[in-house]
């Protein structure tokens, strides 16, 4: 596999002022591409520093991708270090200078000496021409080793990486692996569980795939990527993969796509089967409606919410008894049942959802410790709370129950027997 080094240029990287997404993304975009991305590097706009990593780096690998510091601020040095690694005089580039001229006659502006030395590049690179802003690309190479040096504005490096780089790469490495990856969406399910459902993967690790589990508060996505020496060929491995977890999770799964959302997935059910829905959020503080409401198209299916965070707005607006909330406290089966009961007939909502807990770090007792939440489900007259102790950390408790309530209507619209995170079903 040929290796692969990304160098991202900028002091705000370092001191923690801009998070570097760049390499993130560029490890990802060169994994796809067939490339063992082998080391990365985040370094300060130095003149010495920057010199001796790209030579460094354009030994070491096969391919280095550069970013950052390439503007026409003064700060900005990376052209001249790799003009003077490549020993190559800057010299304009006309047809670099005729694109900046429509960008600045565009917006009205006048170009200035500094923009003018934009068109300047070193006479032995390639220019990679960026559409997207004044500072072009620039590709060299070095004993069959290729250097592709990129602008640091976000936008413009993905252009150059997705529409510009990938052609050179063809060429030079005609021979190289192609990658497809799938990332799978499971939510209610711990990794651990999860990995035992699916069992032993060697076979197909052994063949070209790669599996990782990637937890976090609103669920485990596993990664899947195969390896073919053509596109096709990898697609295809992937797809024997996905059938058979398929197979083994369907259940588990709400769906495919790194960005997906459970409440895209949810929402587009409730469209399907013209069900209208309410929250009652205590704990969640509106996070839930606001999962909801990111979803374009959710005023088909969402009627509204109540954030009753008091006492009062529960007896109030949401019909709890008074006497309940003194007797077995907010955080309990019986006003989790009422709020989300109350809140569908309140906004005549098909089916109503609650949240009431104790979401911590502090509140918490012997009986209902931090981490305690009920989540109250009346759908069209079926009527349940979940119980779940979470964890200590507020943001947690609150993205987990927003995640285990959207889960669990999900599992109830399809018919789905199993609960998230394998809870029971408390009936009034
Ligand atoms: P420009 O022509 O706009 O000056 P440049 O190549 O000089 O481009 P920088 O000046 O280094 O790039 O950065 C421009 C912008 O891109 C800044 O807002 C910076 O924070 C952002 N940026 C730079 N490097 C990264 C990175 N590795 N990840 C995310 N953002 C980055
Ligand atoms: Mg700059």
């Amino acid at each position: 596999m040929n290796k692969a080094h990304i160098i991202t240029i900028g002091n705000e990287l370092l001191i923690g002022d801009t998070a570097n997404t760049n390499a993130s993304w560029i490890g990802r975009k060169l994994t796809d591409s067939g490339f063992e991305v082998e080391k990365v590097f985040t370094i300060p706009d130095d003149y010495t520093i920057i010199k001796n990593q790209i030579e460094q780096s354009i030994e070491q690998a096969q391919f280095t991708v550069v970013t950052g510091g390439l503007g026409p601020t003064h700060d900005d040095i990376t052209k001249t270090v790799v003009a003077d690694i490549f020993d190559s005089e800057l010299a304009r580039n006309e047809e670099v200078l005729a694109h900046i001229e429509e960008i600045f006659n565009k917006r009205g502006f006048t170009l200035s000496d500094s923009n003018l030395q934009q068109a300047e590049v070193p006479v032995k690179c390639e220019v990679l021409f960026n559409k997207r802003g004044t500072a072009p690309g620039m590709w060299f190479e070095k004993s069959r080793n290729y250097l592709a040096v990129l602008p640091g504005v976000p936008h413009e490096m993905k252009y150059l990486m997705r529409e510009v780089v990938p052609l050179k790469l063809q060429k030079v490495f005609p021979e190289s692996e192609m990658w497809a990856t799938e990332y799978f969406k499971t939510v209610g399910i711990p990794e651990s569980t999860l990995s035992d459902r699916i069992g032993n993967l060697e076979e197909y690790v052994n063949n070209g795939v790669g599996v990782a589990f990637l937890p976090n508060p609103a669920g485990v996505t596993i990664r899947i990527s195969a390896s073919g020496s053509n596109q096709t060929e990898a697609v295809e491995k992937l797809r024997e993969i996905k059938t058979v977890l398929n197979r083994k999770i369907g259940d588990y799964l709400y769906g495919k796509g790194k960005n997906l959302e459970l409440a895209d997935v949810l929402g587009k059910l409730l469209a399907e089967k013209n069900l209208t829905i309410a929250a009652a959020e205590s704990c969640t503080g509106g996070r839930l409606t606001d999962k909801l409401t990111d979803i374009p198209g959710s005023s088909r299916y969402l009627k509204g919410g109540i954030i009753a965070y008091a006492n009062d707005i529960k007896t109030g607006m949401l019909n709890v008894e008074e006497n309940l909330l003194a007797r077995e406290g907010a955080v309990s089966k019986q006003v989790a049942l009422q709020m989300a009961k109350g809140v569908a007939e309140c906004c005549r909502a098909d089916i109503g959802v609650s949240t009431t807990g104790i979401a911590g770090p502090d509140g918490g007792t012997d009986n209902k410790p931090v981490g305690t939440v009920w989540m109250g489900f009346w759908i069209n007259g079926k009527h349940f709370a979940l119980k779940s102790i979470f964890t200590s950390n507020r943001l947690v408790n609150k993205e987990r129950t927003v995640m285990v309530v959207l889960e669990t209507l999900r599992r109830q619209l399809l018919g789905i027997k199993s609960y998230p995170y394998e809870l029971k079903p408390h009936y009034p």
